[in-house]
């Protein structure tokens, strides 16, 4: 199967105990994580990594988060909290701006993309994501935190530019508050999104070709 890899937001403020907004439990898809950045280099294929990517007085902080629109202060740019998981750190990557309006064919030929952003869907907090995901292949496999927000919001954005979408299920993690993880599952299986473990996609991956 060829295919396109979309990392979402594996960063450490999401991803450690530590961190500023930790999703819980999360530590528990870091070895499956390793296992696709590590999958990902074998096949030569492109990872598009999104990424939190806050100033001070983003529009989503709060000292009184309601968790469903606001949040308490995390991925603030060029803090330790911002940087992505060892598991998951792109290789050489092509970094696009949250405000840039222009990339060329030449930067897109990197395998590792971030795509930096300042909302949590990245289709309306990075300019360019739109032009480049479409660039990339028709089938695109996505992981990362958290399932019932940043993740669905990936999801929802390859479905709108008619993608082939599949959740790598041991490689996400859910945010447990009022938006419930279940209902994002049911919702993507309506969508024609196809849910599989890692090892079912090493299965179609390696069936195929990378
Ligand atoms: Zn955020």
């Amino acid at each position: 199967m060829h295919c396109a890899f979309y990392n979402v937001d594996t960063q450490i403020d999401f991803m450690e105990p530590y961190g500023a907004l930790y999703v819980v439990g999360s530590e528990k898809i870091k070895t499956t994580l390793l296992k696709l950045t590590q999958l990902a280099k074998e096949k030569n294929i492109t990872v598009v990594n999104t990424c939190d990517f806050h100033d001070e007085d983003a529009a989503e902080f709060s000292n009184t988060p309601d968790f469903i629109h606001t949040f308490p202060r995390h991925c603030v740019q060029g803090e330790h909290g911002f940087e992505y998981i060892e598991e998951t750190t792109p290789e050489l990557p092509f970094v696009v701006y949250k405000e840039q309006e222009e990339v060329s064919g030449l930067e897109l030929n990197c395998r590792n993309i971030i795509l930096r952003k300042n909302q949590f869907d990245v289709f309306n907090g990075n300019y360019m994501a739109k032009k480049i995901v479409d660039s990339l292949p028709y089938n695109a496999v996505v992981y990362g935190v958290a399932t019932n927000y940043c993740v669905d919001y990936v999801v929802q954005g390859l479905l709108r530019l008619k993608k082939k979408v599949y959740v790598v299920k041991d490689a996400v993690k859910e945010i447990n508050g009022p938006k419930e993880p279940q209902t994002t599952f049911s919702k993507w299986k309506s969508q024609g999104v196809e849910i599989l473990t890692f090892q079912q996609l090493c299965g179609k991956i390696l069936k195929i070709g990378g």
